[in-house]
């Protein structure tokens, strides 16, 4: 038989890490004791009185049966709650929340409910690949907003168009930024708020790494702005805040019109979250200060000690305010995929190329500090043997 691809397969942009992990499963294969600073996927256990909520609650029955789709009216209460208590938004758990497989789902069937064929989607560029890909799986078209060092990594809305801006249905924002780390403060999100009026535009802001802030810089919800609700809606994980990527929990907030569309797409595809690890969620939500921040205590020494080591070697780099990502220049007459797969061949560490993230992320790399202290002490040393290579 004969199957060949759907249009949307064949459209996919080419997948450029192919070359990065063939390299690093040769290395690997070799026996190289390879450091990854690839990806952003936590290596800190999740905390264990979630885990211990887990256990009980795969045991009760009640648990075993289809969930609601939307979410437990308990869980969307915590989320409610912890709105409040974090952001001073207020949202209402029956219509402006709706929990999620994780927040990759909700972003990707997002567009699904807002994006007909032919529409125009505003998209930042570099970014997490899944605001472009839901646009086009819609049919959609991604105008790209060039995230710039000379812009502070914040699209230039006076750039767009305006035969662009006004037929855009919708716009992703991403604060604090995965892969730049830049953060977002209220002025930018007033100028969001009051171009997304003038055109009409939903807003999607996409906060997974809120919580990841270091030294006090506690980042903003797009919703915490006033009018900012009659425009958009948030979309929220708790993979990044309590490490808890494998679990597959999120949720989006915001408009009732825009998370009841969301929540029409999804009733239609999936059959919700198990509530085990809803009521997990619910114990997440209600974690005391202290865990959260005893996380981002470790990430920040993780930090320091990479972003002045790399500094002392000579890279130019923005010590960042948020998430766990370095966004580091790359060395002169490299691009950032010649230099990432120099790292992996000489010295066995794996960065991800800025390149990776859309073009306007060329001349930048990315390394996640999602390894150990010792580790990352390690790294620092084979890159100062690999320098006088450059
Ligand atoms: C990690 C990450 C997420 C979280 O994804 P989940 O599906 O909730 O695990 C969302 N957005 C960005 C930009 C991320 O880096």
């Amino acid at each position: 038989m004969h199957f060949s691809y759907a249009q949307r397969l064949q459209q996919l942009p080419p997948y450029l890490f192919a070359e990065i992990d063939r390299l690093k499963a040769e290395a690997t294969a070799k026996g190289v004791d390879v450091i990854d600073l690839g990806v952003g996927d936590p290596d800190i256990p999740t905390p264990s009185h979630i885990v211990e909520i887990l256990k009980k609650a795969a045991e009760k029955p009640e648990n075993h049966r289809y969930p609601s789709y939307t979410g437990m009216l308990r869980f969307r209460k915590a989320v409610a709650d912890w709105y409040e208590r974090r952001f001073n938004v207020k949202l209402d758990p029956e219509k402006e929340i709706l929990a999620l497989i994780g927040s990759k789902e909700g972003i990707a069937h997002l567009p699904l409910a807002f994006i007909n064929p032919g529409d125009i989607a505003l998209v930042p560029s570099p970014a997490y690949p899944v605001y472009h890909i839901g646009v086009l799986f819609a049919g959609g078209k991604s105008y790209f907003m060039p995230l710039i060092e000379k812009n502070d990594f914040l699209p230039d809305l006076e750039k767009i168009p305006r035969d662009i801006a006004s037929q855009a249905k919708i716009m992703f924002l991403n604060y604090p930024n995965n892969p730049t780390a830049a953060v977002a403060e209220e002025e930018f999100f007033k100028r969001v708020i009051f171009f997304a009026k003038k055109y009409e535009i939903m807003v999607c802001h996409d906060a997974a790494y809120t919580e990841l802030y270091y030294d006090g810089h506690k980042p903003l919800s797009f919703l915490s702005l006033k009018e900012a609700k009659e425009c958009g809606i948030e979309i929220h994980s708790l993979s990044k805040t309590f490490n808890m990527t494998g679990w597959r929990i999120g949720f989006a907030v915001g408009h009732p019109k825009l998370i009841a569309g969301l929540g029409k797409v999804k009733s239609n595809i999936d059959s919700g979250v198990f509530q085990a690890i809803q009521e997990a969620g619910i114990a997440a939500l209600n974690s005391k200060e202290k865990i959260v921040e005893k996380n981002r205590q470790i990430f920040k020494k993780r930090r320091d000690i990479m972003a002045n080591g790399l500094k002392e070697l000579g890279f130019e780099l923005t010590i960042p305010k948020a998430t766990f990502y370095l966004w580091v220049k790359v060395p002169k007459n490299y691009t950032s995929m010649e230099f990432c797969q120099f790292l992996l061949k000489k010295i066995g560490i794996v960065v991800t190329p800025g390149i990776g993230f859309g073009e306007p992320g060329e001349g930048f790399f990315r390394m996640s500090l999602t390894i150990s202290e010792e580790k990352i002490y390690e790294a620092l040393a084979r890159l100062e043997k690999c320098i006088k290579y450059l």
